[in-house]
């Protein structure tokens, strides 16, 4: 496989009952006595890497990374970068400027707590960095934050930019701080871009057709940037009534989860966020 391009693979660590399609069904309030299913996600997903020797990006919630510093350490000693999901899973647009600083220091705290360097990724909950919530890249270059990959170049009613340039690169916050945008990756198809990165799409899509769009976007040369969740991987969680739209998109095919990553990394050479800047001499 020497001489093929290197893709990332990031996962957004979030107990399934954290996830905005479930928003409805989960109070605030209700996080503390939800039974935590993470592990069954996290044990998969660690021991499919392992199998195939490779690193991924695990953006990290602060609440969780508070609460499971061991599941911060077994990434890191699996080798994969540990990043920032923001603390609670709010939405930018929900943030101001002193609010985000907050959370994402309180993030920062728990995942160095747990021995992880400080972060220099960020993915921002649901993909909320559109243009009404620009000012946020101020307050991540301000932190030292050096990526960014929570801009969504698609459309959608609820977020995404979709004009915005699909492969890696350099963002001006309104204050003149740079930030390297690295986007879940999409994919041209009459005159839009499908969002095949992850979510309901990698569920969705046969596993055939999903590996023939990465083996384009490699031909293009341009460096796939995956998403996951545990919770996907996780075909047993209880299930929860919600409008019907979102019930598709969280409980589809979740037991495919598991054999399709496992061929994606058998097929292809994946790393995490960060490794991939760096062998685009991106990061330095
Ligand atoms: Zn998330």
């Amino acid at each position: 496989m020497t001489g093929s391009p290197l893709h990332a693979i990031s996962f957004d660590v979030e107990e399934f009952f954290q996830v905005a399609n479930l928003r409805g069904q989960f109070a605030r309030t209700d996080w503390e006595t939800v039974p935590s299913r993470l592990d069954i996600g996290m044990d998969a997903i660690l021991a499919a890497l392992a199998r195939h020797g490779a690193q991924a990006t695990f953006f990290f919630l602060g609440w969780v990374a508070e609460r499971r510093p061991d599941l911060v350490e077994r990434c890191l000693a699996g080798g994969h970068e540990v990043a920032s999901h923001g603390y609670e899973h709010l939405f930018l647009s929900d943030l101001d400027s002193r609010s985000l600083d907050d959370d994402l220091a309180r993030t920062e705290a728990a995942i160095m707590a747990a021995g992880a360097p400080r972060p220099i990724g960020f993915r921002a909950s649901t993909f909320t960095l559109t243009r009404d919530t620009w000012w946020a890249l101020d307050v991540l270059a301000r932190r030292g934050y050096r990526y960014d990959s929570s801009i969504h170049p698609i459309r959608h009613p609820t977020y995404g930019i979709p004009d915005f340039e699909p492969g890696i690169s350099t963002v001006t916050a309104p204050g003149g701080g740079e930030l390297i945008e690295f986007p879940v990756s999409t994919y041209p198809f009459a005159g839009r871009n499908l969002p095949i990165g992850g979510g309901g799409y990698f569920r969705l899509l046969p596993g055939a057709v999903h590996r023939a769009a990465i083996a384009r976007l490699e031909r293009m040369g341009r460096p796939v940037a995956l998403y996951m969740h545990p919770w996907e991987f996780d075909p047993g969680q209880p299930r929860y009534d919600a409008p019907f739209l979102k019930r598709f998109r969280h409980y589809l095919n979740l037991d495919k989860s598991l054999p399709r990553l496992d061929r994606l990394l058998a097929r292809f050479r994946f790393g995490s966020m960060r490794e991939v800047l760096a062998e685009r001499a991106q990061l330095l």
